[in-house]
């Protein structure tokens, strides 16, 4: 259900007519070669469309509104080649819409000292006319990314990615419809948020349905459905004995089928690219849905748990990011601590539903029952996560504002087995460490619960971000508390 492919971003370059018509041919030459290099790389997700040189305020307004009702547009590479005076800009950049990036680069990477020029000079004059476009951009106060180096190197193209997908996520995100199926958990506050200022910023709407609107869709299940689904189960996953063909829970794994089946269906019916649903609010549903939820968010779908919809549209978008890379994400919950001085973890998990993108080896199926929400024994997939890089974000709403969170943490392999945690589950090591993570997560208002990322830096978070215009914290190995306060205590004046 995610596809970048049919994505474009749009190579615009800046010139002016003062050095001639040869110096804006060879201009327009330059422009195609870059472009049509970004889009042949293999780093690049989306198309690259060279549009011809600028040179004047009427042709970059043009091609501004045209990138703005552009369906496939999610973006523009900005690249002043040679001088191109900003005042012809102002125009075109008060219009702008879709996120910009602005590529301070120049076609040759060495001065040829032997031959050079004042044409030479005026040729390749990026590194004026890039300070005149970013006066301009700063001046009207525009968000965008800068990135600096030549057009060739790898490291620079894989900034230009990131921020491509960054692009992709937030494209993606608006005009998407979440489904909230019941309401918030009882009163849990950082869950809750303002959906309206939501739609109105991250351009995402998020509506609520009574669980008897998805519960019609999953009485209209056929058998023939449920079995063929309850076949692919045992294919992918070591179904537990106790749901076996003649065991005493089959009936509870076909009935997690017609589940899945009917949750998708009215998902899309709906056209929902993310749902919520809480265990408060199930009546109807004889279980509380664990492995359809946790394929669900392999497909892409975002999810959040106790109608938690800002999580849920933030996994979406962050699956969207990350969609053809190596890893998974999840929606995932601070669940409880390892205090040990010489080795501190979180235990991250949920009551069911971790998302099996990020499943290490063959997940286990199994049944087991459920504490809380009062219905029968819900079925979910249980599975450890392979150790390694990865971070948790967090989107809240602060009341003026929307503040995303981000932890960098190392993700540990499991040193014990769990024999009586029948849930899918992650060991972390926060950084810089546990105490210092934790207390700058609670000074910003984190919530508890997160997207688990296994492939996205926070380099994606900050682009998408940027893209939103909202408040961007990242906690890492650099994060020491007293800076950590002081820039809490200046973004508050700053937004
Ligand atoms: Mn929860």
């Amino acid at each position: 259900m995610i596809d970048l492919k049919g994505f474009e971003v749009w190579f615009i370059t800046g010139s002016q007519h003062l050095h001639g018509e040869k110096t804006l041919r060879q201009v327009q030459e330059h422009a195609l070669t870059v472009a049509s290099s970004l889009h042949n790389s293999e780093k690049i997700p989306v198309k690259v469309i060279s549009k011809p040189v600028l040179t004047t305020r009427e042709a970059i307004c043009q091609v501004i509104l045209e990138a703005n009702a552009s369906v496939s547009c999610i973006g523009l590479i900005a690249w002043m080649h040679t001088f191109s005076p900003a005042k012809m800009w102002i125009a075109g950049l008060k219009a702008l819409q879709k996120p910009l990036l602005h590529l301070h680069t120049q076609f040759n990477r060495d001065i040829p000292w032997s031959s050079i020029d004042m044409d030479f000079m005026n040729l390749n004059q990026s590194a004026h006319g890039g300070r005149e476009f970013g006066y301009m951009m700063s001046r009207m106060k525009i968000k965008r990314k800068v990135v600096v180096g030549h057009w060739q190197e790898p490291e620079l193209q894989e900034k230009i990615a990131v921020w491509m997908r960054a692009a992709c996520g937030w494209h993606d995100a608006q005009g998407a419809a979440f489904a909230r199926l019941g309401d918030n958990m009882r009163q849990v506050a950082v869950t809750e948020g303002d959906k309206v200022e939501a739609e109105t910023k991250l351009g995402y709407s998020v509506n609520g349905y009574g669980v008897g609107d998805l519960v019609s869709f999953v009485d209209q299940v056929a058998d023939n459905d449920i079995n063929r689904l309850v076949e692919e189960y045992e294919e992918l996953y070591t179904v537990s004995p106790a749901m076996t063909a003649n065991g005493p829970g089959r009936n509870s794994l076909k009935e997690c089928a017609r589940i899945e089946i009917g949750l998708r269906a009215f998902l899309k019916e709906g056209g929902f690219k993310g749902f919520t649903d809480t265990f408060e609010n199930l009546h109807g549903l004889r279980q509380l849905p664990g492995l359809p939820v946790q394929r669900l968010m392999a497909e892409g779908y975002g999810f959040g748990a106790e109608g938690d919809w800002k999580t849920a549209a933030l996994v979406r978008a962050m699956k969207v990011m990350a969609h053809g890379l190596p890893g998974g994400n999840s929606f995932m919950e601070d669940y409880t601590y390892h205090f040990h001085p010489e080795n501190m973890n979180v235990l991250g998990a949920h009551m069911l539903e971790i998302c099996s993108s990020i499943a290490m080896g063959k997940p286990s199926c199994e049944i087991h029952p459920l504490g809380i929400g009062g219905r029968e024994d819900p079925v979910r997939l249980v599975f450890n996560v392979a150790p390694g890089e990865a971070l948790n974000a967090s989107m809240i709403d602060l009341g003026n504002r929307f503040r995303l969170l981000v932890n960098k943490v190392v993700a540990v392999a499991p040193e014990n087995e769990l024999p009586e945690l029948p849930v899918a589950r992650v060991l972390w090591k926060p950084l810089p460490d546990l105490k210092t993570a934790a207390t700058a997560w609670i000074l910003a208002g984190g919530a508890h619960h997160t997207c688990f990322s296994q492939n996205l830096t926070t380099e994606y978070l900050e682009d998408f971000s940027d893209m939103a215009d909202i408040e961007f914290i990242k906690i890492d190995q650099s994060t020491d508390l007293y800076h950590f306060k002081n820039e809490l205590r200046w973004n508050e004046a700053a937004f």
